[in-house]
């Protein structure tokens, strides 16, 4: 097997990957917000993980993915302002915050699956480990990285000298921003919140006491502290989109590593952005395309599946219908083909080893090669065409290479041919072709739910074929 390699945010650089204990992947990856529905970009980042999951099991290894559920205290903007995503929520739908989370938790595992998007081994809301945060808060307390404001408990950035490693941060350029835009209470520009208190006139619907009065987390604890409860101090691979570089997973090794003084993570792997032509795609700003969106337009989630396939995860994708239709119709070619090689394949054609093995290392050293799952599809494409290869052998390695794809490639069927009708149904589908051709589409119409109810599809071919599928 080929080494896998994967490009590291921390190092910048493509790197050999090696888990701390043999044999097994220790994984994190952030997971949603739950005010609202994901958006399509969201997904993206979820189906990125997905391909390194994938990859990681066809490798061979144990992955143990452990994914947050955000259900509290996250504000709209990054630099702890602003409403609380849940509350807005909550206001929004006339619904307490917590069936709000329920809602949009339950939401987002129906999305992923009907992406074929493999859930992690372990789902951990924030709110069920609030004494986590708050011991890890004590603990970086009780080693000086923490002040209190009128607001709430901060870390200093400043006491941490490794502060913005990830995201090769420019302390001082960013330092020398603060005298001009900053006049909070905040003692430099980069550091954060990591307990808010609540507002004393007001009660919130989720708030908890603490050694610092009562309120709430600040949004990045919940993953350094849930992380390492679940992975232990340091562990393989953490990932999210490239948004959370400079902030979040800038804050969550802060955290994690002032207060265990051992790395954090040893592979950052971050998934590019998804865009729209109007620019970026949010949440927080109202009208977006979900899922549910492309479904109701026609589109399966396979075909949005096959859509994000085509590009490496570290490239940005444009988003456009046009795109999506391109993609959809190379996804049905693709089927189609398919179930044709599916029907012409014998019980007597033998697989030889040798001809598979050759396209089974090239596939590895596409997917190993940072996760080229694109590469992998367009070889896909290269064996079904060649001739030198038997059906039995392209159909296993569908097979094998669907194991990353996840398109649902060994469902599709054999195409049921002709030959096989009987001699009534194939009449009445030349019949109907015929009305079609003298553009009697009542007749065409009807002599179509007659076929049907005889147990027949009739499927339209290119250049005016046809074939029956039965029912
Ligand atoms: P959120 O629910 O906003 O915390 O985001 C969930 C995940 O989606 C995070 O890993 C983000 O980095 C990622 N994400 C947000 N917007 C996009 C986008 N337009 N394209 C790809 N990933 C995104
Ligand atoms: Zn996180």
């Amino acid at each position: 097997m080929e080494k896998l390699i994967l490009y590291n945010t921390l190092t910048r650089r493509k790197e050999e990957f090696r888990t701390i204990e043999p044999g097994i992947v220790k994984m994190y990856c952030c997971g949603p917000t739950v005010y609202n529905f994901a958006h399509i970009g969201n997904l993206r980042a979820y189906f990125f993980e997905d391909i390194l999951k994938r990859v990681l099991l066809y490798n061979g290894y144990n992955v143990k993915h452990v994914m947050n559920i955000t259900d509290v205290g996250h504000l709209v903007s990054d630099d702890d302002e602003g409403e609380d995503k849940m509350e807005k929520g909550s206001a929004r739908e006339g619904k307490t915050v917590w069936e709000i989370a329920n809602f949009y938790t339950e939401a987002f595992k129906k999305d992923i699956s009907l992406l074929n998007i493999i859930p992690p081994t372990i789902y951990c809301k924030a709110t069920d480990n609030i004494k986590e945060q708050i011991d890890m808060i004590k603990c970086l307390e009780a080693k000086g990285y923490t002040y209190t404001t009128a607001d709430g408990v901060y870390y200093d950035t400043s006491k941490f000298p490794e502060y913005g490693k990830l995201a090769m941060l420019d302390i001082e350029g960013l330092e020398e921003g603060k005298r001009i835009q900053f006049s909070d209470e905040k003692k430099n520009k980069t550091d954060f919140a990591l307990w808010k208190f609540s507002p004393k006139d007001e009660k919130r619907q989720m708030e908890w006491e603490s050694p610092w009065g009562v309120g709430f987390p600040g949004w990045h604890i919940e993953c350094s502290a849930m992380s390492q409860k679940y992975l232990g101090e340091t562990f393989d691979i953490h990932c999210g989109g490239v948004d959370h570089i400079p902030i979040h997973h800038t804050n969550e090794i802060a955290q994690a590593e002032a207060c265990s003084g051992k790395q954090f993570v040893n592979y950052w792997l971050h998934g590019e952005f998804l865009i729209e032509d109007k620019g970026k795609m949010s949440k927080s700003s109202g009208e977006f395309l979900r899922l549910q969106t492309l479904i109701d337009k026609g589109y399966s989630p396979l075909d949005y599946r096959y859509f994000l396939l085509m590009t490496h995860y570290r490239k940005k994708i444009k988003f456009s219908f046009d795109n999506l239709d391109a993609a959809r119709n190379g996804f049905n070619n693709l089927k189609s083909k398919i179930a044709e090689i599916k029907s012409l394949v014998k019980d007597s054609d033998s697989v030889d080893v040798a001809r598979t093995g050759k396209y089974l290392e090239r596939f590895s050293e596409c997917i190993n090669d940072d996760l080229n799952a694109g590469e992998g599809l367009a070889l896909l494409w290269e064996l079904l065409k060649n001739e030198t290869l038997n059906y039995a052998e392209k159909i296993l390695l569908v097979s094998v290479f669907d194991n990353i794809f996840g398109l649902d490639l060994e469902k599709v069927e054999a195409v049921k041919t002709n030959a096989d009708v009987p001699a009534e149904i194939i009449d009445l589908a030349e019949k109907r072709i015929e009305a079609k051709k003298s553009k009697n589409f009542k007749l065409a119409d009807e002599l179509r739910d007659l076929i049907k109810q005889k147990g027949y599809e009739v499927v339209d071919e290119k250049g005016g074929a046809y074939s029956l599928k039965q029912l």
